[in-house]
């Protein structure tokens, strides 16, 4: 359902025969990675097998958020929101960012003990969050009903247009000569005495010594057919458009069971937050020890399910060889169904924090598959078991804030230049296992 709605490039159409660095996947991550290199003057090919941003990138709520952010992340996130604000300009396009600030507003006990240990951690690191009381919350946000009593307020986040930001900064990369093909899946890689030597899409081959893994909820297939473990489960968030009269703040607001953004169309993306449902599937017991403790600590926030991903994920081979179809090819935009009662219940609960939604419709529903590591932080770095492979993945639900920020580093470090944070936090190796197997490429 939401392909149509994206905004298209015009994808290159030959193959070149080599390149300097090739970016496989063309979500956010893969795209500024590309934007960021092609602009340092590299020359660069990204290779998508479906559409430009049709994954996850266009079908998150648009909030590019530092508040509640993990301290690990913080540097990452607070250097994506410059590149944010700065990006329409400095590469001629419109992504829709607007510095509009954001607002959680709490009302349980549960919820204000989530947010009051992070402002205490915003106000020591200097960050511009401020605690409201509610008067100051009705101050902010005329039309929110009294039972809320506190609030967090972050002046200087914003949000931008899923459908259109990532597309947009692809036809920057490409203004600045990178070469980007849609329907183009990566099938694996070439090693010569062990260095990446290239990489092998269902259209050909592309010479490189260099390529970066972008693939998001794909990237832990991808590497596995490498011989290399990257811990990563996927998680369906439900998202809505709503249309209403409702005259409220342009900034993103969430509560306890509720989350809005305006949109530039003007209609509303809406979801009930903290809502999301987990998929059981093979990886689910593959992985039970890497994700168990953060089962322990996130598990109000997740309804396990068995349903037909579990099938469809057996159905997919976990090995393939390079000169046939694969399982990037079999699914060409992973588009799920949202879990319908989210979207029923978000029209209880959005009138209950603001009445003036009680005219709300829902107009579109969604969903998207969040790629997830255990520690719900990135890897944006060397895969150190293919010297020339690089990883920039598993954003776990924050990556459309944090896109620009890791496209920047993942250039950094993939041109050996001074990266724009520290890149430790950030290594594949802090994982256990993830050197298992040997690297062998499989062919027919
Ligand atoms: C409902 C929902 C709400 C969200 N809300 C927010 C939010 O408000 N703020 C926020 O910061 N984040 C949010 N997120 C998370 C955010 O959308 C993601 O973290 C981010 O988009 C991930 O970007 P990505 O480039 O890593 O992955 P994706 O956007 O999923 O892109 C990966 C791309 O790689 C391609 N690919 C994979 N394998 C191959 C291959 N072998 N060959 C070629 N191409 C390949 C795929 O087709 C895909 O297009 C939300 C996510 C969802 C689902």
């Amino acid at each position: 359902m939401i392909p149509g709605l994206i905004e298209r490039i015009t994808p290159d159409e030959t193959l070149p025969a080599s390149a300097d660095v090739v970016v496989i996947g063309g979500g956010i991550a893969g795209v500024t990675t590309a934007l960021y290199l092609a602009e340092a003057g590299v020359n660069v090919v990204l290779c998508e097998k479906g559409q430009i941003g049709a994954e996850q990138s266009s079908r998150n709520w648009g909030w590019v958020r530092q508040m509640g952010r993990d301290p690990v992340e913080l540097p990452l996130t607070i250097e994506s929101l410059n590149r944010w604000r700065e990006i329409d300009r400095r590469f001629g396009i419109d992504t829709g960012f607007r510095e509009t600030g954001i607002t959680y507003v709490n009302r349980t006990r549960h919820e204000i003990a989530e947010f009051s240990a992070w402002a205490d951690y915003a106000k020591d690191a200097g960050m511009a969050s401020q605690v409201l009381d509610g008067q100051g919350l009705a101050k902010l946000l005329p039309g929110i009903s009294p039972r809320y009593s506190m609030g967090l307020y972050t002046p200087n986040d914003g949000k931008a247009e899923p459908w259109k930001a990532v597309p947009q900064m692809a036809k920057g990369a490409q203004r600045l000569g990178a070469k980007i093909f849609e329907t183009c899946a990566v099938r694996g890689i070439e090693t010569s005495a062990g260095h990446l030597s290239a990489i092998v899409t269902e259209r050909g081959t592309i010479r490189c010594e260099r390529a970066v893994i972008a693939g998001g909820a794909w990237s832990r297939m991808f590497l596995g057919n490498l011989g290399v473990n990257f811990p990563q489960l996927k998680i369906l968030g439900t998202a809505a458009r709503i249309e209403s009269a409702a005259q409220v703040t342009d900034m993103p607001v969430g509560g306890g069971d509720f989350a809005f953004r305006k949109r530039l169309d003007g209609g509303f993306t809406v979801a009930v937050r903290n809502a999301n449902v987990a998929p059981i599937v093979p990886d689910s017991f593959r992985l039970f020890g890497d994700f168990f403790p953060t089962f322990l600590k996130s598990w109000r926030e997740l309804k396990l399910r068995v349903n037909g991903q579990f099938v469809n994920e057996l159905k997919l081979p976990r090995r393939w060889a390079l000169d046939a179809r694969s399982p990037f090819e079999m699914v060409r935009v992973l588009d799920p169904q949202p879990h319908e009662p989210f979207n029923r219940l978000i029209l209880k609960t959005l009138p209950r924090a603001f009445p003036v939604f009680s005219d709300a419709r829902v107009t579109h529903g969604w969903a998207g598959m969040i790629d997830a590591t255990p520690d719900a932080i990135p890897v944006i770095g060397p895969v150190e078991k293919v010297p020339g492979l690089y990883l920039n993945a598993g954003f776990s639900g924050h990556g459309f804030g944090s896109g620009p920020g890791a496209g920047q580093l993942m250039s950094d470090i993939v041109r050996g230049t001074a990266p724009v944070v520290d890149p430790a936090p950030f290594r594949l190796e802090r994982f256990r296992n993830t050197h298992s197997e040997a690297v062998t490429p499989v062919a027919a």
